[in-house]
């Protein structure tokens, strides 16, 4: 498939952050360690791929990965003191916090609000400029940082990572849960390892089956994709070379640009519902208890 015109763009307001950026796909996972940084990581590449301007930010503050799956070390700039400019790897710009620490091995300890002001300005002083789309990594589980974004930039939608367990999906289905409350629509679901082919060519499904066709199905969302299990795509990230671009004719780069496709299909097929969609609206209203729980109502 070549590259598809991509529809209308997301709700950009006058105040909009990333007024450049036509869409905003988030990508979340319900706990840590099922690929959600090597989705975003190749995804974002394969779009780069179909010729879509791309951006990566690495919002999973705590544990970012990017730097390493991109084998970047070097740091940002500013040219005017004020904004940052993004580093740029295989084509796709990017910007992490790992790219600003002294020691890469230290733990960042923020406090909630620390935390929402580095996000606010990754989208604010960093220089995207126009992009197709932005691929954002957000840190697994809660889901402050995906109201924080979805308060300050509108977004197109989400891409949720998952393995094919159909048990312990609870996390998965909370992270969905998530995005209903805060009004940000699924765009679909990643199955990630899914199977295992041994040297004798014979397919091991390790985890069992069916879990990402379940949890599209509970997100009514389509299944983008399934990713097998392969040793070089760890190899590989660890090397600083996404599998798209390391080993681009082989069977996890196919997959991973048939999810593009789909993607992009997606965020076209969605634009319009998220055109009308507005931000989260939190009911302020004291209830008949007399009690203030200030609920997302949408
Ligand atoms: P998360 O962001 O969900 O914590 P990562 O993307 O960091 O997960 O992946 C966790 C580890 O699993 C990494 O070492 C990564 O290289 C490896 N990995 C992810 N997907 C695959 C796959 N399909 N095949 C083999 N290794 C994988």
């Amino acid at each position: 498939m070549t590259r598809q015109a991509i529809g209308a763009s997301r709700a950009i307001t006058s105040d909009d952050p990333i007024a450049g950026v036509k869409h905003v796909v988030l990508v979340i996972s319900g706990k840590g360690g099922v690929g959600k940084s090597t989705a975003a990581t190749n995804l974002s590449m394969a779009l780069g791929r179909r010729g879509y301007r791309t951006g990566l930010l690495d919002a999973d503050i705590y544990g970012p990965s990017i730097p390493t799956m991109f084998g970047v070390t070097s740091r940002p700039f500013s040219t005017d003191g004020k904004s940052i400019e993004p580093l740029e790897r295989f084509g796709i710009k990017l910007m992490s916090i790992g790219f600003l620490l002294d020691d890469p091995k230290s733990a960042v300890i923020w406090r909630g609000p620390m935390l929402n002001g580095a996000l606010q300005q990754f989208l604010k002083d960093v220089n995207w400029g126009k992009l197709d789309f932005l691929v954002i990594d957000l840190p697994p589980g809660t889901g402050d940082v995906a109201l924080t974004l979805s308060q300050r930039a509108s977004v197109s939608g989400a891409v949720v990572i998952t393995t094919p367990q159909q048990v312990a999906t609870d996390d998965v289905y909370k992270s969905i849960s998530m995005c209903k409350k805060v009004n940000i629509p699924v765009l679909g679901v990643i199955e990630n390892m899914s199977w295992f082919v041994d040297t004798a060519g014979v397919k091991h499904e390790l985890f069992g089956s069916g879990g990402g066709q379940a949890v599209a199905d509970f997100a009514h969302a389509p299944l983008l994709g399934q990713v097998p299990i392969d040793q070089s795509v760890r190899e590989w990230g660890d090397k600083g070379t996404p599998i798209v671009q390391s080993m681009p004719d082989g069977a996890i780069a196919s997959a991973f640009m048939e999810i593009a496709d789909k993607l992009v299909q997606a965020v076209s097929e969605r634009a319009d519902q998220v055109e009308s969609a507005g931000p989260p609206v939190i009911d302020r209203g004291e209830k008949p208890d007399g009690k203030r729980r200030l609920p997302v109502t949408r």
